[in-house]
């Protein structure tokens, strides 16, 4: 059986992808990129035992943080006391309604060390809320922060990199080393920084048909778009598409994806 590490107080659980920051120089570097300051709509997803979320309190003392593990509530609770404004949602952030923390004239500004577990589905789930956030600050293995700012013709362009790059500029701000966490973990991490659009550059009629579109492409990437396209056209539309059949899914844009899939849609 594996034991816990003990961290402090509380022991590091594995399934809950608990890698807790332990270095001062690199909690200040993060701290120091979001730039907190007092009257900003701060939320954080899995503060663990507040290695940022002690730091950016003490810029922006109004913060919102959402946690899994109940075990850590108490503890947090003890350690920021002495901010009234901050509060602790127990909870899964893949199910959390991030729109409640919205309000008028004060974006969200969402940050992280994600569990590394989650973290795809999670970026999903809060590009669902990208017109009410103003930035996300993410500490990620290092290789998903490669494939979210993947450009075409790259072996890490996907669908991650399309339908994030979709909503938001993609920054990747700088690396973390294993030693950095305890216990610590096998992959190098990165820090990244989304800014989402206001409204998307190239809006898609239909954002399904474009998810739909995208993973199907990705889903055989090394097949041309023709031999992709032919499960879900006739043949005499997809002659009618503007669009060159012998290109790989990959040569293909985010403009390319969505003028693509508002061709689609007119076509259905
Ligand atoms: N922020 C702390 C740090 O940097 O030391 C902890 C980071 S640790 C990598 C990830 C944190 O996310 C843990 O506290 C874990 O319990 C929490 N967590 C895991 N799954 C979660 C979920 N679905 N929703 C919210 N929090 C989650």
């Amino acid at each position: 059986m594996n034991r816990p590490r003990k961290t402090g107080e509380h022991q590091a659980r594995k399934r809950f992808g608990q890698n807790f920051l332990v270095d001062h120089n690199i909690i200040e570097k993060i701290v120091s990129a979001i730039a907190p300051a007092p009257g900003q709509n701060l939320i954080e997803i899995g503060p663990g035992q507040g290695a940022i979320t002690g730091p950016v309190l003490e810029k922006c003392p109004h913060l919102n943080v959402v946690e899994l593990d109940r075990d850590l509530v108490p503890i947090l609770q003890k350690k920021f006391q002495e901010y009234p404004d901050f509060h602790i949602h127990q909870g899964d952030a893949l199910k959390t309604d991030f729109s409640q923390f919205y309000q008028e004239g004060k974006p969200l500004r969402i940050i992280g060390n994600l569990p590394y577990n989650i973290s795809t589905p999670l970026m999903f789930h809060l590009l669902s809320f990208s017109g009410q956030i103003r930035d996300m600050y993410f500490m990620l293995q290092k290789e998903v922060v490669t494939r979210l700012a993947a450009a075409p013709r790259d072996k890490n362009y996907g669908r991650l990199s399309v339908m994030v790059q979709y909503y938001c500029r993609v920054q990747p701000l700088f690396q973390v080393p294993p030693s950095a966490f305890r216990p610590a973990p096998k992959v190098e991490s990165a820090i990244v920084r989304l800014l989402p659009y206001p409204e998307p550059p190239y809006p898609a009629d239909d954002l399904q048909l474009l998810s739909r579109l995208v993973r199907a492409c990705f889903q055989q990437r090394r097949k041309t778009m023709r031999n992709t396209l032919k499960h879900m056209l006739e043949v005499e539309q997809l002659e009618q598409l503007d669009l060159d059949l012998t290109r790989r899914p990959e040569t293909l844009s985010v403009e390319d994806f969505v003028h693509l899939s508002n061709q689609i849609g007119s076509l259905l």
